[in-house]
């Protein structure tokens, strides 16, 4: 019998239970006998290692690796497991060994004697039975069944490798095979009745192959995976379920010959949220159009008000700005001349006035030379950069305001100037600084892209910010066409938001008469589906559930299904945690 130092550490349960175990040696009895003599002890409320009645610990050893309890079994009788006739005859002993859950960190053996009893039915052809622990051990098993079951909840929560880290951590010692074969293992429950179904498909591998999910929509549960999105797979699986009432599925496509074929009394459902998403594409289609064409006319307006300064030549004189800026630049010079004058009058000299005033010596030196202001003789010919000016400005038009790439975009066109050219003439060309051009760009940037814009058109009005409810009134503005496809839309919203499908085909007769060809066409697509798409506007149910399960089954997927693949992958999703 090994004794440690147990300290202050151990909760006080166990340590009157190994205060027994001096106690046995004190009175120099046998340990089981001090159990046996003082069984409340051990039977107490909160016992430290929970035994089925009539077993009792006997001993408890602290070994390197953790606890090895040995453990009796106190029962009088067994049944014998074959006539089931009790047995009252023991004819000998053996030991088990069994792996238990952890007690405080530390691997826990049991160390279980086991006894054999004698059949005295007459009849029964087993004479001999080894006595059976039922709900705690399975004849032959290593562990204990809660045992096992930490280890399965261990392997569905993570995956193989990753659980077998973390049962050693837990004080748990088991391999990554032992965790696959428990999930492989799990009986598959019974689906149960089920009255409303949703289905929808998954990838295996970044939509290369596609599985499909089966999700109970009253319970919530996952009740199968498939291992394709075949029609006839899923067929197959509605005919065993006879009482479907609704499938829930996406537009069209092979679900819907699905529940067609393998459950025809099933009403099909349209999923609501795939309906939205067609109908924003729509939508999308036709406010592209518009946006674009609003676009063109603005630039245009935009181009048409700045070619005049940006065509001019330094020695057309003809545009305000550019008579203004000239007319600046030169306030500038004469104000600086006027200063090395008057600097020059106080007996500075050039030197020290070039560095009053920040220009160059040769500068003073030439200005003092003169006698008077000299003004600037206009350029006779254009700057380098001239020829490349329109092109500068369509790609500063198309929102490239980075002025080394606008450079090396030159450089690559053959322009021969230096980048310092550029940036000034760009600064200085495009007028009041860089803004106006960025005022005519924002003007259009308030009308948002048609993916932004669609969005706006499908929410509820009344949920919008001030800013985007601005800019849906100038969208809609935008054309009788636009605010009319608002309308339209809004109305397949509300019907939506508030089940009411009965108003569907009045809808529809309204796209027909619009004159939209973008809702024409999604009310086509409406039209071959009208019935799912009629009961989708009404009934409750709809598939957001089983995306749900579709996002939970992605992170399944990604801790690794290793080499089981689909099957693996099915009994972990079915007995998620
Ligand atoms: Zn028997």
């Amino acid at each position: 019998m090994a004794h440690g130092h147990f300290g202050g550490l151990l909760p006080a349960c166990l340590k009157r239970q190994i205060d027994l175990s001096w106690y046995s040696l004190f009175h120099k009895k046998p340990l089981g006998e001090c159990f046996v003599a003082k069984n409340e002890v051990v039977m107490e409320k909160t016992p430290l290692l929970p035994l089925p009645e009539g077993m009792l610990i006997d001993q408890i050893q602290i070994t390197a690796t953790g606890l090895m309890i040995s453990v009796i079994s106190t029962h009088p009788t067994s049944c014998c497991p074959l006539c089931s006739e009790p047995s009252s005859s023991i004819k000998s002993h053996y030991r088990r060994t069994l792996r238990d859950v952890p007690c405080g960190g530390r691997r826990v053996l049991l160390s279980l004697t086991v006894r054999k009893f004698y059949c005295r039915n007459a009849y029964c052809p087993r004479k001999v039975f080894a006595e059976r622990f039922p709900a705690f051990v399975d004849p032959w098993a290593r562990m204990t069944i809660r045992h096992g079951e930490q280890i399965t909840s261990i392997g569905l929560a993570t995956c193989g490798k990753g659980g077998t880290r973390l049962a050693a951590r837990l004080g748990m010692q088991t391999t990554r095979q032992t965790i696959l074969r428990r999930i492989m293992d799990l009986p598959d429950s019974s689906a149960g009745v089920i009255l409303f179904l949703g289905i929808d498909d998954f990838s295996f591998r970044r939509g290369s192959r596609f599985g499909t999910i089966l999700v109970n929509l009253e319970s919530r549960r996952v009740v199968d995976l498939l291992p394709d999105r075949e029609a006839e797979t899923s067929a197959t699986w509605m005919r065993q379920q006879l009482d479907l009432m609704a499938v829930s599925r996406d537009r069209g496509g092979a679900y819907a010959s699905a529940a067609a074929q393998g459950a025809p009394q099933a009403t099909q459902c349209a999923d609501r949220f795939h309906l939205m998403k067609n109908l924003g594409e729509a939508l999308d289609g036709l406010l592209a159009h518009h946006l674009a064409a609003e676009c063109k006319r603005q630039t245009q307006a935009t181009v048409d008000s700045q070619v005049p300064v940006w065509q001019s030549t330094r020695a057309t004189h003809t545009s305000p700005t550019l008579l203004r800026l000239q007319h600046n630049r030169r306030e500038e010079r004469l104000a600086h001349y006027e200063q090395v004058i008057a600097l020059r009058k106080l007996g500075l000299s050039q030197a020290a006035i070039a560095r009053q005033v920040g220009i160059g010596a040769s500068t003073v030196q030439s200005w003092l030379a003169a006698g008077a202001f000299p003004e600037r003789k206009p350029r006779e010919q254009g700057s380098r950069l001239d020829r490349y000016l329109l092109y500068l400005f369509q790609r500063w038009e198309d929102g490239n305001h980075n002025m080394a790439c606008l450079f090396r975009e030159l450089v690559e066109q053959g322009y021969k100037g230096s980048y310092e050219s550029v940036r000034d003439n760009l600064v200085r060309l495009l007028p009041e600084g860089r803004k106006i051009p960025r005022d005519s760009l924002a003007k259009t940037s308030t009308l948002a892209p048609s993916r932004q814009a669609s969005f706006l058109f499908l929410r509820r009005p009344e949920k919008l910010r001030t800013e985007e409810q601005e800019t849906l009134a100038k969208l809609r503005q935008l054309h009788p066409e636009v605010n009319l496809a608002y309308n339209l839309v809004q109305q397949f919203a509300q019907m939506l938001r508030t089940r009411t499908g009965e108003h569907l085909d009045a809808w529809l007769d309204q796209v027909a008469s619009s004159k939209l060809p973008e809702l024409q066409s999604f009310a086509a697509g409406i039209e071959k589906d009208k019935d799912a798409v009629r009961a989708g506007l009404t009934w409750w149910i709809n598939n957001g559930m089983v995306e749900g399960h579709v996002t939970k089954l992605k992170l399944i997927k990604r801790q690794g299904y290793g080499r089981a693949g689909f099957p693996l992958l099915r009994k972990r999703v079915l007995h998620a945690l």
